[in-house]
């Protein structure tokens, strides 16, 4: 069982040496235990949080031991009276090729059985239909509330979150204007994901182009980046516009992060500014909810998805390094057999 541990808290970017992989050997199972063999291993911005020695929305992870991290996977054996053989589940089971567990993950949730019905891939258990469609369907739904013939901007557009986002957004009514890095990945937010238009904040002329973009203003943010451009964003803002303040990306490798310099717009503006987290207590609520329309879409063929995807464990740590940098196009995820 090849696992990945953290071995040094990042100052600043990630680098490879902060992990290390070793290989172990799975000791035999015991009563009321399940093994599980990984088949997709997810990478995440949040994971980066879980690195360091700070209080994050995640516990941290311990030097020396197995990166936490949501999987989906099949039951290989199991001395557990919930799990047979061949049952598909999910859970935080981490940066591994396989792990035993009492039927609980490393968040002390019960492991989750999927039963996926037919034309869906296990996979988007991790994407569009698990934890970041779900954080993209609170969002929009229950923190941004979105009312038909609003402008909504997203940040990190073409991503696992932001892609999901602007698409419900769209489907009520909205004006929907994606923000992402470079030509390829606006191209396809504008002409696979079907938003009215992409700001590439590469290009060097974010504040003008956003302008463009938005020629009646901005009533809903669905921030993911922070920084920059979040900043611009700012200045766009329509009085009473609503920011649902899902992620800050673009600050997560940063020792000292600039703060944020338009504080005073949303004053003049009387914006008003909603964190959220897909796991509080409030969040979890809503998640059975949230499931049930993205599945219902995906059956449709109404919402489009996309997945990047690296071969083996031993790619995890590379490939989340590339994440953090915008190195993936859709979900980033590892595929593990
Ligand atoms: P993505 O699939 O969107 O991948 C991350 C993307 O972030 C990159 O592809 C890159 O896109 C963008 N990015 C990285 N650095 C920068 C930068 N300096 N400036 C602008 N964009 C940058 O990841 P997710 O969809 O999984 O996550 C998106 C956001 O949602 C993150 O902030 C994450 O923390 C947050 N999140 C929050 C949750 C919650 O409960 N609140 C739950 C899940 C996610 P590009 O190439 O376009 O720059």
């Amino acid at each position: 069982n090849i696992q990945v541990l953290l071995v040094r808290r990042p100052q600043g970017w990630v680098q490879e040496s902060d992990f290390r992989l070793v290989e172990t050997e799975l000791p035999a199972l015991r009563n009321g235990e399940v093994l599980v063999k990984h088949l997709y291993l997810s990478l995440d911005p949040y994971m980066r949080g879980t690195m360091n020695d700070a209080k994050s929305y995640q516990a941290k992870v311990e030097l020396e031991q197995v990166m936490r991290g949501g999987i989906v996977g099949v039951v290989e054996a199991s001395r557990h009276p919930n799990f047979q053989e061949n049952d598909l589940v999910s859970g935080y089971l981490g940066w591994q090729q396989y792990s035993i567990s009492t039927g609980q993950d490393a968040l002390g949730r019960n492991i989750r059985k999927l039963h996926p019905k037919a034309g869906i891939a296990p996979s988007l258990y991790l994407g569009v239909l698990g934890m970041p469609g779900v954080t993209a369907w609170i969002g929009l739904v229950s923190i941004s509330q979105p009312k038909a013939g609003e402008t909504l901007v997203v940040s990190a557009a073409s991503g696992a979150v932001g892609s999901v986002a602007g698409q419900l957004a769209r489907i009520r009514g909205c004006r929907v204007v994606g923000i992402a890095g470079g030509k390829a990945k606006c191209d396809y937010v504008v002409n696979e994901l079907g938003f009215d238009a992409c700001v590439d904040y590469k290009a060097g002329h974010l504040a003008e182009d956003l302008a463009r973009a938005t020629p009646v203003g901005i009533d809903i943010d669905f921030e993911n980046v922070g920084g920059e451009v979040l900043e611009a964003v700012a200045l766009r803002l329509n009085p009473l516009a609503r920011i649902a303040l899902c992620g800050l990306v673009s600050e997560y490798n940063e020792i000292a992060p600039q703060g944020f310099r338009n504080f005073g717009a949303l004053l003049t503006w009387r914006i008003k500014l909603q964190g959220f987290n897909v796991g509080d207590p409030d969040s979890l609520k809503l998640w059975p909810q949230a499931q049930s329309e993205l599945e219902q879409l995906i059956l449709a063929k109404k919402l489009t998805y996309r997945e990047s995807i690296v071969n083996g464990i031993e790619q995890a740590p590379g490939a989340f390094i590339g994440m953090l940098k915008g190195e993936n196009f859709g979900k980033q995820l590892v595929k593990l057999t």
